[in-house]
């Protein structure tokens, strides 16, 4: 059985990570999302609404779930028994520091692989800063984010767009 955790910050999760999400539902048997926080660096939205955000748009997936951690992601990957950590790729922009954290953890923990997959091209752009700087300026974030998600945005930056 292969399972594999999908680390980062999701503050909030956007179309990108839910595509990341759909491609590796497919290759793994079964995906932990891992809400990654640290104490010293608050996000945009809460840990609480991160879990409840992404818990309500994976509900299609039987084998797909959420969790929040802090610390190490390796040693979390290695508490849930999954040795394998999915990163998504962008752009060449993402490429260094992504090789940088794979690499690193390649060297905390040798059992742990990275495996990089890549969105669709509408995604390459997206981001969930992108969506946050659109949001703050009361734009239209749907091409961006799930209907659930663009609420919680639009609840958060006190607009509605029509
Ligand atoms: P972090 O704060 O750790 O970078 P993010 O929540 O921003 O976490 O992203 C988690 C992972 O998902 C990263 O590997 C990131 O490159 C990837 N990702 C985010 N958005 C996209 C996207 N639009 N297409 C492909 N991968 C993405």
């Amino acid at each position: 059985m292969q399972r594999a955790v999908y680390p980062g910050s999701f503050d909030p999760i956007t179309y990108g990570h839910l595509d990341i999400i759909d491609r590796a539902a497919e290759v793994f048997d079964e995906v932990i999302v891992l809400i990654m926080y640290n104490d010293e660096k608050t996000g945009t939205f809460t840990v609480e609404e991160r879990l409840d955000m992404v818990q309500n748009v994976i509900k299609k997936y039987d084998n797909v779930t959420v969790m929040a951690g802090d610390g190490l992601t390796v040693d979390m990957a290695r508490k849930l028994g999954a040795n394998i950590l999915i990163r998504g790729i962008r752009a060449v922009t993402d490429y260094e520091y992504e090789m940088q954290l794979a690499t690193a953890n390649m060297v905390l923990a040798e059992d742990v692989h990275t495996v990089f997959l890549v969105a669709k091209p509408e995604y390459s752009f997206l981001s969930s800063s992108t969506a946050k700087s659109i949001a703050k300026c009361k734009g239209d974030i749907s091409s961006f984010v799930p209907d659930y998600v663009r609420e919680k945005m639009e609840e958060k930056y006190g607009y509605h767009y029509e």
